[in-house]
């Protein structure tokens, strides 16, 4: 087994609190496992289960909908956001258990100097093992703490990076390249990934999503009318930013409307016909996602470039705190 699903504490917790009727909620990743997942604790329990099909891209993407019709919502994958309390929600971190000396007998090869260390919930666990592995090896690295809504040492969101140190450059133990792309905007520097599914190290590249951010906020410099976007997930609803950007920009004779939703997606924008969105919701919207949308997809910061309220030297990536 990979990854640890923790369904003996899972069944206990429903036990303990006689909970008739549970939510289930997975990211995409691990959608596949629901079924089998249901099946299980519907037959070692006496509950009802709902699996949650909506999106599920963060701890900040609590289904609240969903909660409104169990007596407890069971949210996989992800560490809870510590300053986002919701009760009778429980997270299931589903840890990994593989084993990283493969790849990190090849990081050793390549990481020098200070060395940050980083990861997702996944790995996370293993961060200090992973930092004793490269002492051993003569390489200094740091593991931090990051703010209140980062629940470890090491823990990096797509949307917060205060978990990542002062150093020369960065270890990523994970998948994919989301994370670490992140960090590599945010700091500028040197970021490998380890990453132990496929046993491979890599880089990030960020100088082509930089090129991509200044073509869209050129894009953006004659517009007219602007779609303010807020989202109606839990943790990624920043509606008085969205209220200041919409006042900033009126300020400066644009029109100027805010759009609240759920999914942003083109489809959904489709219909409005704005010069340009400006994103409150999860940051990585802009980054990941731009080139699929009608018009320029900006972040905050991006607009306020846009409008001349910050220099461009200014530019830096959107968190959400
Ligand atoms: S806002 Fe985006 S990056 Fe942040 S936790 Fe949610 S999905 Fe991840």
């Amino acid at each position: 087994m990979i990854y640890n699903f923790d369904l003996d504490y899972v069944v206990d917790t429903i036990k303990k609190n006689c909970a008739r009727t549970v939510g289930l909620q997975f990211p995409d990743g691990f959608k596949r496992k629901a079924i089998e997942i249901s099946r299980e604790i519907e037959s070692r329990t006496d509950s009802r289960v709902i699996i949650s099909a909506n999106s599920c891209f963060g701890a900040c993407d609590i289904d609240t909908r969903l909660l409104e019709s169990v007596d407890l919502l069971f949210h996989f994958g992800h560490a809870e956001i510590p300053n986002i309390r919701v009760k009778n929600v429980i997270f299931i971190e589903v840890e990994s258990d593989i084993d990283l000396l493969p790849v990190l007998k090849k990081a050793v090869k390549v990481v020098s100097g200070s060395t940050g260390l980083i990861s997702t919930v996944q790995f996370v666990h293993k961060l200090y093992d992973v930092q004793q592995y490269l002492g051993e090896h003569d390489i200094h690295s740091t593991v931090s703490s990051g703010d209140t809504r980062i629940a470890y040492p090491g823990l990096v969101l797509g949307c917060n990076f205060s978990a990542v140190p002062d150093c020369d450059e960065y270890l990523y133990i994970g998948t994919g390249n989301f994370h670490a792309l992140g960090v590599s905007l945010v700091t500028r520097k040197t970021v490998w990934i380890a990453d132990p599914l496929i046993n491979e190290i890599r880089r990030p590249d960020a100088d082509k999503v930089l090129r991509q951010r200044c073509a869209a906020i050129e894009r953006s410099l004659d517009a007219q009318s602007v779609g303010i976007i807020v989202s109606t997930k839990i943790g990624q609803c920043r509606r008085d930013l969205a209220y200041d950007l919409r006042y900033m920009a009126e300020e400066h004779d644009l029109d100027a409307h805010i759009l609240m939703m759920d999914m942003i997606t083109p489809e959904t924008l489709l219909p409005y016909d704005l010069d340009v969105y400006v994103n409150t919701a999860c940051p990585r919207i802009a980054i990941d996602d731009a080139a699929l949308f009608p018009a320029p997809m900006l972040t905050p910061v991006e607009f306020e470039i846009v409008i001349g309220e910050r220099r461009w030297e200014d530019l830096v990536f959107d968190e959400i705190l």
